[in-house]
């Protein structure tokens, strides 16, 4: 004998009734419990909930349209798939039996057959949708799952991308950031016909101080001045970089050499303020020279305008260091 293949209450005031689809069901291996009234199957259904119910629409007391809305009243046995049986066989029966959400209608006298079939075909369809919704659950966890992933994912990279761009004494941009940011900056001036700007800062004598004070106090000293000119920037799109070793650069987009020898003197301000004490240098104190220079964008790249920068920075060098150094530039 196959396994029983659900449980299916009948409720119908019928004894011969009732008989008849018990042995029916029973053929169809489905385990069976019966009521032979509203109130008994209500009783029933408290203590265990079927897989399907076939239910007889005229009976005393309360018939099973009643029985069924209150079936449907109740959470825990509102979604129970309902079949009604019954002797009503006119429309407005039928079309009321199925306007309520009942899965079928069945009309007596009914069809061995055929009440086999379509409880068949309703159990099937109440398995294929529990297994969809549990499917659909499961689904729904591994998006969340995975969207979790994701975000963790991005979040790495996007530490990962700012650890690459930046210096790691310093925490300015590094030498590397600089150089595509200066080429985007460059291409953006050029399209908007704007001018762009660069300033070269080198420490002064500065082997001299890492000589005097050792090494550790000069990687000190590289961070002070770097605090130093990142606190003049006034933008958000200024950008303060480690050029290499004891020089640093800054690119002001929008800023003309007016502009930028403003900055520049900002910059000699800030390091007078910071005022570290230089114990091998002409002024006491950490200087710095500083060269700057600023145009609009030809066809060119930027490279031009970065040694315009150090051209100058060489001339405040050679001129006696301590001082800022800018020219025009055609
Ligand atoms: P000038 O005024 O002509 O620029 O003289 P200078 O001594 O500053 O220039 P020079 O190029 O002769 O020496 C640069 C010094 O900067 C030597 C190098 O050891 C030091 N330096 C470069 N990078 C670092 C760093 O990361 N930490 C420390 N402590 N020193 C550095
Ligand atoms: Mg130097
Ligand atoms: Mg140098």
């Amino acid at each position: 004998m196959e396994a029983e293949s659900g449980t299916i209450l009948i409720v119908d005031d019928n004894p011969e009734n009732l008989q008849v689809l018990f042995h029916t069901l029973r053929q169809g291996h489905y385990r069976v419990i019966v009521a032979e009234d509203a109130h008994s199957a209500l009783e029933r259904l408290q203590r265990q909930a079927p897989d399907l119910l076939l239910l007889d629409i005229l009976m005393p007391d309360m018939d099973g349209f009643e029985l069924y809305r209150r079936i449907r009243a109740n959470p825990t046995t509102a979604g129970l798939p309902v079949i009604f049986l019954s002797a009503l066989a006119d429309r407005e029966s039928v079309l009321r039996g199925l306007s309520q959400n009942a899965v079928d209608y069945i009309t007596k006298p009914f069809h061995p057959e055929e009440v086999l079939m379509r409880v068949a075909k309703h159990l099937e369809l109440t398995r294929l949708q529990r297994e969809l919704k549990t499917r659909n659950q499961a689904l729904e966890r591994e998006v969340g799952e995975r969207r979790r992933v994701e975000i963790q994912l991005a979040e790495a990279l996007e530490r990962m991308e700012r650890l690459a761009q930046q210096d790691g004494l310093t925490g300015l941009a590094n030498r590397r950031y600089l150089d595509e940011y200066l080429q985007q900056e460059w291409g953006r001036a050029r399209r908007e016909k704007a001018s762009l700007a660069v300033i070269l800062a080198d420490v002064d004598h500065f082997k001299r101080y890492n000589d005097r004070l050792g090494h550790l106090a000069g990687d000190d000293a590289l961070r002070a001045v770097a605090h130093a000119l990142h606190g003049v920037l006034r933008r958000p799109a200024d950008l303060a970089a480690r050029y290499g070793g004891e020089e640093f650069a800054l690119v002001l987009p929008h800023t003309d050499l007016e502009g930028a020898l403003v900055v520049a003197r900002m910059i000699r301000e800030a390091m007078a303020a910071l005022a570290l004490p230089h114990p091998d240098s002409d002024w006491g104190h950490l200087s710095l020279s500083v060269g700057v220079a600023a145009r609009l964008p030809h066809n060119d790249d930027p490279a031009a305008l970065l040694r315009a920068a150090d051209a100058a920075l060489y001339r405040a060098k050679a001129s006696g260091r301590n001082r800022v150094d800018g020219a025009p530039l055609s």
